[in-house]
């Protein structure tokens, strides 16, 4: 079995069995000012401490340590078809820019440990503004620009930032979002006020001034012309940021990360995950809002010396060869992206997939939510380059699921997000027994502790619900649960069956939500699905599943929908049994999503129950639960 003797199962072993000697290797990927005492301080588990005594910066490690050696390569280029902008920092401009950010920090007062919220667009500025919060020590929480007022005044609540970093406006497919008036009425809403302001103007809104407290990004910066900031060393177990959950299950945690343990995880990742090397590109599709976007957007490649691609635009406009036309250009040799995006692409004209020189292309990583079967060959067979699904969470900061191709590239299986990564010693446990379970037979997917370097700290400001939340499903053994249901199967590879959350109950038979939406995915007609659980009377509970369909003229009439929802029916007798048949099947043109595009099962259940939606300000189009809504009544 390759998956037990070459390069990839020796270096997991190792790093399962001695993490202590494996990780202590791996901290020579990155610079230190003073070099860790001790790997890891276990004495107060669930909480586990890396690199202690090692002082380090991650603005060092992604920036300034390049200068010797790359001080004119590419590091940042801003691309934004939105404004039709195209900008490439060297590391000594970018250099440059953070310096500057950090000064105006200074000068706004902040100091070590301090909190900056950044809300931002995707530009050049929100990455100085991150890099400078780590290189003073400030701790940055990114809420994602997408956000309205409600979510990012509890943000703010819960972090208490000093600063505010911000700009006039976003735009997205040609439409300017003002981002000064939710951010006044967020302020409004919380009880935590800031200090400070810093507004970076795009000159693409006029934005309101709140005298005293707002400061202009472009004054400041020339006030603090030839000043230097040299970097803060912090112990390796100082917080670099919080960065709240998307919020699919509930209310968002607010996620701690440190520092040192941080940079050794994605150094490492770069290398055996994403075969990055310094002075070649990667192209993140994702947003500095979401964990994707902190780690492989922003940290993961700089610290690997990599140009970083920063793209605010949608993958359609100018129209849909845009990233492939990036990709030339720029010779991006690592893409990472999103199911979720790929099915938008599959919508369009395949030839704009053959248009441009991808050849500079070594995978395309892809994240955030099942990749399904059909989905995952599609890409695969257009592109001509291996996919490497991966997986993991905002909490475990970079993948525990995956094909490591820069250790060995194992075959990839459809379907299947591959083995678990080095130093993540992950078992599938039985709900019932606790115990692991046998292979192909399904369980909770877990992590025993200690988590490896780059994971959660904590809950910002709430050990007690770290400790609650994620440790306390398992009895016996210290496990960090992950909520997801997953399977083994004998090679060692995984399978994610959905989230545990998502488990219905029908007449005694546990069934996984996910299970019977890739059963109807299977059927030619339908593109994507949601199955939720519905409470009945007479058998606890029901699925209930939702369908968009590809040929939308083809089921017309209510008796073309009918037969289609018969034929859906079957296909799932088939494949499940009908156990698992839903009660019925509903034609919608829109799911409701989160913005980071994961589907709001826990909505959908509510509004089908006719309960109240919940937390839903995360959702990306609310005309999508107005839909639900309408199937039901009709
Ligand atoms: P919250 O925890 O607030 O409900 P969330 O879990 O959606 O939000 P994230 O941390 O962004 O927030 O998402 C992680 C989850 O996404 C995983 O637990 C898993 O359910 C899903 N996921 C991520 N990658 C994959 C993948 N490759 N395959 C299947 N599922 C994935
Ligand atoms: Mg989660």
């Amino acid at each position: 079995m390759a998956a037990q003797s070459g390069q990839y199962a020796q270096a997991y072993q190792r790093s399962v069995t001695d993490p202590q000697g494996f990780w202590a290797e791996q901290a020579h990927l990155i610079e230190w000012e003073t070099p860790p005492q001790q790997v890891l301080d276990d004495s107060n588990p669930p909480f586990s401490r890396w690199y202690v005594g090692g002082k380090t910066n991650l603005c060092h490690n992604a920036v300034d340590r390049h200068l010797k050696t790359r001080a004119n390569q590419a590091a940042l280029i801003f691309i934004s078809t939105e404004t039709n902008e195209e900008v490439t920092y060297t590391f000594a401009q970018l250099h440059e820019e953070v310096v500057k950010m950090a000064a105006i920090y200074q000068k706004l007062g902040v100091k070590k440990g301090d909190r900056v919220l950044i809300y931002m667009p995707m530009i050049a500025q929100a990455s100085f503004a991150m890099l400078a919060c780590a290189r003073i020590g400030a701790i940055h929480s990114v809420v994602f620009g997408g956000f309205a007022s409600v979510s990012l005044a509890s943000r703010i609540e819960d972090a208490k930032p000093s600063l505010i970093v911000s700009a006039d406006a976003g735009m997205r497919s040609g439409k300017v979002v003002e981002y000064k008036p939710l951010l006044d009425e967020a302020i409004r809403l919380s009880s935590h006020k800031p200090t400070h302001v810093l507004m970076v103007d795009r000159g693409l809104a006029n934005a309101p001034v709140t005298p005293d407290r707002d400061v202009d990004y472009a004054t400041l910066k020339s006030s603090v012309a030839g000043v230097d900031v040299p970097v803060t060393w912090l112990d390796a177990t100082d917080t670099s940021y919080i960065l709240y959950t998307s919020g699919t299950t509930g209310k968002p945690k607010g996620v701690q990360r440190d520092v040192g343990g941080y940079a050794v995880a994605l150094t490492y990742s770069m290398k055996s995950i994403f075969c990055g090397e310094a002075g070649e590109t990667f192209f993140s599709t994702s947003d500095i809002g979401w964990v994707v976007g902190h780690s492989y957007i922003i940290y993961g490649p700089l610290l690997a010396g990599m140009a970083t691609i920063m793209y605010e635009g949608t993958p359609l406009r100018p129209d849909a060869g845009i990233w492939w036309s990036i990709v030339e250009k720029y010779k991006v040799t690592g893409m990472f992206s999103a199911p979720t995006a790929v099915r938008v692409l599959k919508k369009q004209d395949p030839a704009l997939l053959k248009k441009y020189d991808l050849s500079s292309l070594k995978a395309l990583f892809l994240a955030g939510e099942p990749l399904d079967e059909p989905t995952g060959r599609w890409i695969s067979e257009s592109l001509g380059v291996p996919i490497v699904d991966n997986y993991w969470q905002t909490e475990t900061g970079w993948p525990m699921l995956a094909v490591q191709r820069g250790l060995e590239a194992l075959p990839s299986k459809f379907g299947s997000p591959g083995v678990p990564v080095t130093g993540f010693n992950i078992k599938i446990v039985s709900e019932t027994t606790n115990e692991e379970c046998a292979p192909n037979e399904k369980g909770v997917l877990a992590i025993m502790g200690p988590l490896p370097p780059g994971c959660m700290q904590t809950i910002w400001g709430d050990d007690e619900r770290f400790v609650k939340t994620y440790w306390s499903s398992f009895a016996n053994i210290q496990a960090y649960s992950t909520f997801d249901w997953g399977m083994r199967d004998a090679e060692g590879y995984h399978f994610i069956l959905g989230r545990t959350d998502d488990v219905i109950n029908v007449a005694g038979h546990r069934l996984g939500t996910r299970e019977i939406e890739e059963s109807i995915s299977s059927h030619a007609n339908v593109a994507e699905v949601a199955v939720v659980g519905v409470a009945d009377a007479l058998k606890g509970q029901v699925a209930v599943a939702f369908a968009i369909i590809k040929q939308v003229s083809a089921v017309q009439t209510p008796a073309e929908r009918a037969a289609l929802e018969a034929e859906i029916m079957k296909v799932v007798d088939n494949q499940l049994g009908a156990v698992a048949r839903p009660a019925r099947v509903h034609f919608v043109s829109l799911l409701p999503k989160t913005r980071s595009g994961k589907l709001l099962r826990r909505s959908i259940q509510a509004v089908c129950e006719g309960r109240d939606p919940g937390d839903l300000t995360t959702i990306e189009d609310p005309a999508a639960l107005q839909q639900i809504k309408d199937c039901l009544a009709g």
